[in-house]
């Protein structure tokens, strides 16, 4: 007998039909004997339903009541999964995150997970009962209800599976599996049988969605052992998150691609080249709870020089105003000029540490297309590059082949 904890997102449950697909899977795992925790995402659509509601009533909603909406979703779910499980005679039971006692800090709508209470899920268990339990919820530890970013559904699983050491934590989509890139854009995409763990933070904070990066952090830290599968087809073993030390499989030298279209970039221009100004610049940013991406600070030339850097496409205007009402006069800038039709690429993989040449590689393919590298930033395991966003698709699809990751060339 193993302890299960399989997560289900939001087209998995997007119907009632899916929902008694859900059940059937849940009650073959339960008919072999396994102890079983269920996670739910709201139906597909129901969470930016929700959000567009709210903004409905507050162009910026406040955070706390924003949560207090969007929370809702995954309690529609749980008790419907709950219902189909009763209907198919096993016993169920379902819980919000403030009923489990998911604690997380008070930062609304990107709250982080501090405690699990396990005792009411452990007894139930112990009764028989399959336990259904809301994701991307969870309580502050005043009684307000928060959630966990979106995606967050992901990380109540694997938080859960952690908490209670689940034997596997299994995480059900709508693609079978991790992928070398998002099957939609490019469908030569190939299923990876495994990624090292490393290699699929990467991924995820690189912009792919399929794992929230939460997720992938929380499985690393408490080694769970954690799989991607589809919950539309029947077999199949999706993809497993490895450690690297266990992987004694030949690895490729690139894994995968990422990408992300919510980049985008602003330049401080003509700035004074002397000790200080990253800080005068990037400070009043971040104060302003703008997270900062990519960074590039040019050698000056005649003593002043060029400052860019990357933020989130909703954060564009606010960063740009902060930098002109705030900045630019007080450090002496010639001005600010911003871009935010821009997109990043990432080729990500743990074999870049003991090849070489992958960098040029890239920019040797990229320039074959024409297409313009405006910004780079590396790491031991990946290259990302800030493109112009009307060539993504493209850069893509050349990275991915030239990287031989196409189906045909496997
Ligand atoms: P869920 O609602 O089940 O959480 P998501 O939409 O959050 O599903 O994540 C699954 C989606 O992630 C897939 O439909 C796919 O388009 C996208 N995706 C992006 N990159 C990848 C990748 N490398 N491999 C697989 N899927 C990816
Ligand atoms: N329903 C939430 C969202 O759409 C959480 C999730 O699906 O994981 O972001
Ligand atoms: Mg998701």
């Amino acid at each position: 007998m193993a302890l299960i904890v399989q997560k289900y997102g939001g087209t998995s449950v997007g119907s009632p039909e899916r929902i008694k697909n859900v059940v059937r899977r849940v009650a073959k795992y339960k008919a072999l004997g396994h102890q079983l925790i269920v996670v739910v995402s709201a139906m597909s659509g129901e969470t930016n339903r929700l959000i567009g509601l709210a903004k409905e009533m507050q162009a910026q909603p406040d955070p706390r009541e924003l949560d207090m909406v969007v929370s809702t979703g995954e309690q529609v779910t749980v008790g419907l999964v709950s219902m189909g499980l009763i209907q198919e005679g096993l016993k169920a039971k379902s819980y919000t995150g403030a009923q489990v006692k998911i604690i997380t800090d008070s930062a609304f709508t990107k709250a982080r997970i501090l405690s699990i209470d396990e005792q009411n899920i452990r007894a139930d268990l112990a009764n028989g009962y399959v336990v259904v339990v809301a994701g991307f919820q969870g309580v502050d530890k005043e009684g307000n209800i928060t959630t966990l970013g979106r995606g967050g559904s992901d990380t109540t699983g694997v938080a859960i599976a952690a908490a209670l050491h689940a034997d596997e934590c299994q995480i059900y989509t709508d693609v079978d599996g991790v992928y070398t890139t998002d099957p939609r854009m490019v469908p030569e995409a190939r299923r990876l049988k495994t990624i090292t763990f490393e290699e699929m933070l990467e991924m995820a904070s690189l912009g792919s969605k399929v794992l929230q990066i939460r997720a992938v952090e929380f499985a690393g830290k408490y080694r769970v052992k954690l799989r991607v599968l589809s919950s539309f087809a029947e077999e199949g073993d999706g993809t497993l998150i490895t450690f690297e030390e266990d992987d004694k499989m030949e690895q490729a030298i690139i894994s995968g691609i990422a990408f992300n279209r919510d980049e985008a970039k602003i330049t401080v221009r003509g700035v004074p080249d002397k000790p200080g100004i990253a800080y005068q610049i990037l400070g009043p940013v971040s104060e302003a709870n703008v997270d900062v991406d990519m960074i590039i600070q040019n050698v000056g030339v005649d003593g002043s020089t060029d400052f860019s850097f990357t933020v989130h496409r909703n954060e564009f205007d606010k960063a740009i105003d902060i930098l002109k009402n705030k900045v630019q006069n007080h450090i002496g800038a010639q001005n600010v000029v911003g871009d935010n039709k821009t997109a990043k690429v990432s080729v990500v993989g743990v074999g870049m540490r003991s090849h070489v040449g992958i960098a040029s590689k890239m920019f040797r393919t990229l320039a074959e297309e024409g297409i313009n590298i405006q910004m780079i930033s590396t790491s031991e395991i990946k290259i990302s590059v800030v493109i112009d966003e009307k060539y993504l698709e493209l850069a893509v699809r050349v990275l991915h082949k030239a990287f031989d990751l196409d189906l045909e060339s496997a």
